[in-house]
């Protein structure tokens, strides 16, 4: 088993929802793990738009010729079908790849035991490219669980308006949970706070509306990051208690309210004042990829195949992005894998 480390940063809110409860004033609350109550992407979706990105990205490097007539690239050398194609858009299953191999499969039931009877367009997913090797399929008769197992990108770094310019908080847990485990640091205590810092210094810090006491630690939390991640949080990290994380965090999303607008009308309806919160611009998530080595002779595609995929798909996340609400400037963030 591979692990793929995963980070990523917010560059819009992003809002990922519940699907209907109301908390307090907000009327649509975004998804949270159920035992520290922090706001999270799940695996699931995490898994879903990456799925969908492998496939335009493929799709969208074919021919256009090949594009539009599936059936005509069955007998053509791989490498003709492509623009110019990456070592893992050569993988041989792609000739059958289809743009549905991206979504749910929507005929799963059949499966094409015999790849010549298949009619590409009516088919669900192709069952035979990388992104179904990757992602997994099934059909009647036969069903395939994927390469790639996606964990849910959970809050390592959570920016927070201070006196001292945006700081971002996180705990010695939540560092932990993300496996940067150093054995000499001490969590704080009580509602002190550690600015981590080589300069000597103890004062008061604002985290939003909380104003705690603060020492210096030169804990060495930044060698453990990514450069990519490094950049933005160098000098501006405050290691709080882990039991107030989880309530800095949740009284610092970020809250937006909208109007219900009549698509009729094009006016606001009555009585259609709503909210939704969101996890700020600036939040830096952690999380992994795992792959599961299979057997040669399943057929499937190698694993640089498949880690190579999944980077150039991860470039879509900045343009696209994750969740709901991405066409009101939701949701887009930049993944390093
Ligand atoms: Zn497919």
């Amino acid at each position: 088993m591979n692990s793929l480390k995963v980070y990523s940063m917010a560059s819009d809110p992003i809002y990922i929802g519940t699907g209907g409860y109301t908390i307090g004033r907000v009327d649509n609350t975004i998804v949270r793990d159920p035992i520290t109550r922090l706001p999270k992407i799940p695996g699931s979706s995490f898994a879903g738009t990456m799925r969908f990105y492998s496939t335009l990205k493929l799709q969208s490097a074919f021919k256009e010729g090949y594009r539009k007539d599936p059936n005509s690239r069955r007998e053509k050398d791989i490498n003709e079908l492509f623009d110019k194609p990456e070592d893992w858009m050569k993988y041989e299953g792609n000739r059958w790849s289809l743009m549905k191999c991206a979504g749910q499969d929507d005929k799963p039931n059949e499966y094409y035991e015999d790849l010549e009877k298949m009619n590409a367009t009516k088919s669900g997913h192709c069952s035979h490219c990388i992104v179904c090797k990757t992602f997994g399929y099934s059909k009647d008769n036969k069903s395939q669980q994927g390469i790639a197992f996606f964990s849910d990108l959970n809050i390592i770094f959570f920016p927070v308006y201070t006196r001292k310019g945006v700081m971002w908080i996180t705990s010695k847990q939540l560092l932990e949970f993300a496996g940067i485990i150093l054995r000499d640091i001490e969590s704080p205590q009580g509602e002190q706070v550690f600015v981590i810092s080589r300069k000597d210094e103890k004062n008061t810090i604002n985290l939003g509306w909380l104003n705690l006491p603060y020492i210096t630690k030169n804990y060495p939390i930044e060698d453990e990051l990514q450069e990519d991640i490094k950049k933005y949080i160098q000098n501006k990290i405050v290691l709080v208690p882990d039991d107030l994380i989880s309530h800095i965090i949740n009284s610092n999303l970020e809250v937006r309210t909208s109007v219900s607008i009549d698509p009729l009308t094009g006016a606001a309806r009555d009585k259609a004042l709503f909210t939704s919160e969101a996890i700020p611009r600036g939040t830096i998530f952690y999380g992994d990829i795992r792959l599961m080595e299979r057997p040669v002779s399943n057929d499937m595609p190698g694993l640089s195949l498949v880690e190579a995929m999944i980077k150039d798909a991860s470039k879509y996340y900045e343009s696209f992005g994750i969740g709901g609400m991405v066409t009101r400037g939701f949701g887009r963030m930049k993944v390093f894998i």
